[in-house]
């Protein structure tokens, strides 16, 4: 009689040992499948993350083409161009010279004028070599220092009406000054068309009335800067001076 019990015992003891067998694989499997449908989540995120980064990348390389492309050389009180600065130029005429790379556009565009009827437009100025604004800038300052200035107060006088060699657009070879360099060029047809044609031309009115606080120059309707087609249309649609597209491209890249 005790032998059954005992067995009995046992029989009931191995099915529950069998049973919890089977419960305890099918857990398993139920983990299993969980932690590969994690790991597929997570495939896919990475994958979605590099789509993101692939993205990133191409538009990183995008805006940083353009910060360091030739028509966009900034050059202002904060940005000196180099001494040694050398470009390849061409005639404008016999007594003027351009960047070659941008000369075709802007005799293209002296010859619009002329073809829309508006003659009495010249270039006045255009490249300056820094040697000349060199040399200009001590005449002005030995000038001073012959007055009985120190050398330091020389230098702040002869600011006030010569920029610091290497500060200036005209040492970059991109901008030309018309006619008589002053303000009564604004009130010219000459002024009126370039307002509205010069970005077809790839140029942009660099020293705008309302962006003195940005530019650091006062307003020159006569001083035009090329920066190319494409760069002129979109400065100009986003209403902007040069100095704030650059701010633009800058914030835009690695963001
Ligand atoms: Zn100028």
């Amino acid at each position: 009689m005790k032998n059954i019990v005992f067995i009995i015992l046992l029989i009931i003891i191995i099915f529950l040992a069998v049973e919890n067998f089977h419960k305890n694989k099918e857990i398993d499997n139920l983990h299993a499948n969980i932690s590969k449908k994690e790991q597929q989540t997570e495939i896919e995120a990475t994958f979605q993350d590099d789509k993101e980064s692939k993205k990133d990348y191409e538009n990183d390389i995008k805006f940083e083409k353009k910060l360091t492309d030739w028509k966009l050389t900034l050059v202002n009180y904060e940005n000196e161009l180099p001494d040694n600065y050398n470009l390849e130029l061409a005639n404008i005429d016999n007594s003027r010279q351009f960047d070659k790379r941008a000369i075709y556009e802007l005799n293209e565009m002296l010859k619009a004028l002329k073809e829309n009827g508006i003659n009495n437009i010249w270039v006045q100025s255009a490249y300056r070599s820094i040697e000349y604004q060199n040399n200009l800038f001590n005449e002005k300052v030995n000038t001073y220092k012959k007055q009985g200035k120190t050398q330091e107060e020389a230098e702040r006088l002869t600011l006030q009406t010569i920029n610091k060699p290497g500060t200036s657009e005209h040492n970059l070879g991109l901008a030309v000054d018309f006619n008589y360099v002053d303000y009564s060029f604004e009130k010219s047809k000459g002024f009126k068309w370039l307002e509205e044609n010069a970005e077809n031309y790839g140029f942009i009115l660099r020293y705008r009335k309302d962006k003195e606080e940005i530019t650091k120059v006062d307003y020159e309707p006569w001083h035009w800067r090329y920066v190319g087609k494409e760069y002129a249309k979109e400065i100009n649609e986003l209403d902007m001076c040069l100095e704030e597209y650059i701010d633009y491209l800058n914030n835009n890249l690695y963001n």
